[in-house]
C-alpha cells in the first residue's frame, strides 16, 4: 500500500515537472473573453501559449450595439478573465454579464478588466446624464483609436492575466515589454525609440510636447524631427489639417497625430443626424475647407458618400478594429494612417468646383475600395 502510494507521488511530480517545460501547456489555458478584437489581440500577444482568447465585437462592427448571441453567454460564463473597455462603449455588457452569472469576471472582481483603467479619458462631459441620449457619458471611451493609449490598455490586460494566473507572471510582464517597445518602434520609429526609450516618449506624448521638443532640438547638427519614423511619420501630411467624423470616435488618435476634428456628422454619439444638421456640417466644411470625412464601416456608406459629395471632401472608411482582412492592430494602424494620408494626398475635385462621384478622378478611400495589398506595403 505505502509502496503505490509512493509510486502514485512519483507519478504526479513526473506530471508536474513535465507540465513546467516550456512550451508544454498540459494545464487548463486561461480562458479569455474580450468585448473587442483590438483588446484580444492585445491579450493573445501578452498570453501567448497560456490564454485562449474568444473576442466579441470584430472591427467591422458597431461596439456600441453589438447585437447579443446566447453562445456570448456561454462563452462568459466559462471565462476566467473578461476584458472590456470598463466606460459605457459596450452598451450591451451588463446584460450580458447578468445572463453568464459568473461571479469571478464581474466588475470588480478579480477576473474583470477595464481597459481604460488609468488613461486620461478626454471629451468628459460637464454632466454624467444620457438625458439627450449621449452614449458617452463618462468621456470618449473609443480608447483603441490610439495606439499609443494601447500601451496602458496593454499593462491592464497584463495585471489582469497575472491576477488570474500568478504562475506565469514572469511571462507576462516580459510580453508586454515586448508589446511596449513594439508600439513605441511603430509609433516613433526605430531610431527615435532607440535614442530616447519610451519612458522620455511617454512624457513627451502626454505633456504634448514631442513634436516641439522635436523641432527645436538638434543632434549631430540634424534636427531631431528628422529622426522621427513609423506611423507619425507617415501621419506628417495630415498633422494640423482639418477633419470631418461621422461618430465621436476619432479624438484620440487625433490628438496623437495632430489633426483637427471640426464636427461631426451624428449630432451627439449615437443620435443619428437630421437634414438641417447634416446640412450645418457640410457648411462648415466647405467654409473651413475640410477635404477629407472619416467614417467607421459600419455608418451608411451612401450617407457618407453623399455629405462628402456635398462637401467636396474625401470620404475615407475605416474599420475599427482587427477583422479578419487586418488581423493584427498593427494591420489596423497602417490601414488608417494609409487611407487618410492617401485620401489628403489627392484633390479630387480641383481647386473648388464639386464632381459628383463616378467622374474621372473622384475616389473614395479606405475600406474597401483600395486593395489591402496596395495601402500595407511598406
Ligand atoms: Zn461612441
Amino acid at each position: 500500500m505505502r509502496y503505490l502510494r509512493l509510486v502514485g507521488l512519483i507519478g504526479i511530480l513526473a506530471l508536474t515537472t513535465l507540465s513546467q517545460v516550456p512550451g508544454r501547456t498540459a494545464q487548463p489555458k486561461v480562458r479569455v473573453v474580450a468585448t473587442l478584437t483590438n483588446y484580444g489581440f492585445v491579450a493573445q500577444y501578452i498570453g501567448g501559449p497560456y490564454v485562449e482568447v474568444v473576442s466579441i465585437a470584430d472591427g467591422t462592427e458597431d461596439p456600441h450595439f453589438v447585437k447579443p448571441k446566447p453562445s456570448y453567454a456561454v462563452l462568459v460564463q466559462n471565462a476566467d478573465l473578461f476584458i472590456s473597455t470598463g466606460l459605457d462603449l459596450e452598451l450591451w455588457e451588463p446584460a450580458l454579464l447578468a445572463k453568464a452569472g459568473n461571479a469571478r469576471i464581474m466588475p470588480g472582481s478579480l477576473g474583470y478588466v477595464s481597459a481604460s483603467a488609468g488613461i486620461q479619458l478626454l471629451e468628459v462631459p460637464a454632466t454624467a446624464s444620457r438625458a439627450e441620449g449621449d452614449i458617452h457619458i463618462y468621456g470618449n471611451p473609443h480608447i483603441y483609436t490610439s495606439p499609443w493609449l494601447m500601451k496602458r490598455v496593454a499593462t491592464n490586460i497584463a495585471a489582469g492575466l497575472i491576477r488570474v494566473d500568478p504562475a506565469h507572471r514572469d511571462i507576462y510582464e516580459h510580453n508586454l515589454q515586448h508589446f511596449k517597445d513594439e508600439v513605441d518602434r511603430r509609433l516613433f520609429g526605430h531610431a527615435l525609440s532607440q535614442m530616447f526609450g519610451g519612458d522620455l516618449l511617454d512624457r513627451l506624448v502626454e505633456s504634448g510636447q514631442l513634436i516641439s521638443f522635436l523641432q527645436s532640438r538638434t543632434y549631430q547638427g540634424q534636427p531631431l524631427i528628422d529622426r522621427l519614423g513609423g506611423w507619425l511619420r507617415a501621419g506628417w501630411v495630415f498633422r494640423d489639417r482639418k477633419v470631418v467624423c461621422y461618430h465621436k470616435d476619432w479624438i484620440y488618435f487625433a490628438t496623437l497625430f495632430g489633426q483637427q476634428i471640426v464636427d461631426y456628422i451624428e449630432p451627439k454619439p449615437g443620435i443619428p443626424p437630421s437634414p438641417p444638421h447634416v446640412a450645418q456640417v457640410v457648411e462648415r466644411m466647405r467654409r473651413e475647407d475640410v477635404r477629407v470625412l472619416i467614417a467607421a464601416v459600419y455608418f451608411d456608406r451612401e450617407k457618407v458618400r453623399t455629405v462628402a459629395e456635398r462637401a467636396g471632401a474625401v470620404p475615407v472608411m475605416i474599420p475599427m478594429g482587427v477583422t479578419a482582412q487586418l488581423p493584427t492592430y498593427w494591420d489596423v494602424v497602417d490601414f488608417w494612417v494609409r487611407s487618410i494620408a492617401n485620401a489628403f494626398q489627392v484633390r479630387p475635385f480641383g481647386d473648388s468646383a464639386v464632381r459628383p462621384f463616378g467622374s474621372p478622378g473622384v475616389r473614395e478611400f479606405g475600406w474597401p475600395f483600395e486593395t489591402l495589398a496596395t495601402l500595407l506595403e511598406p
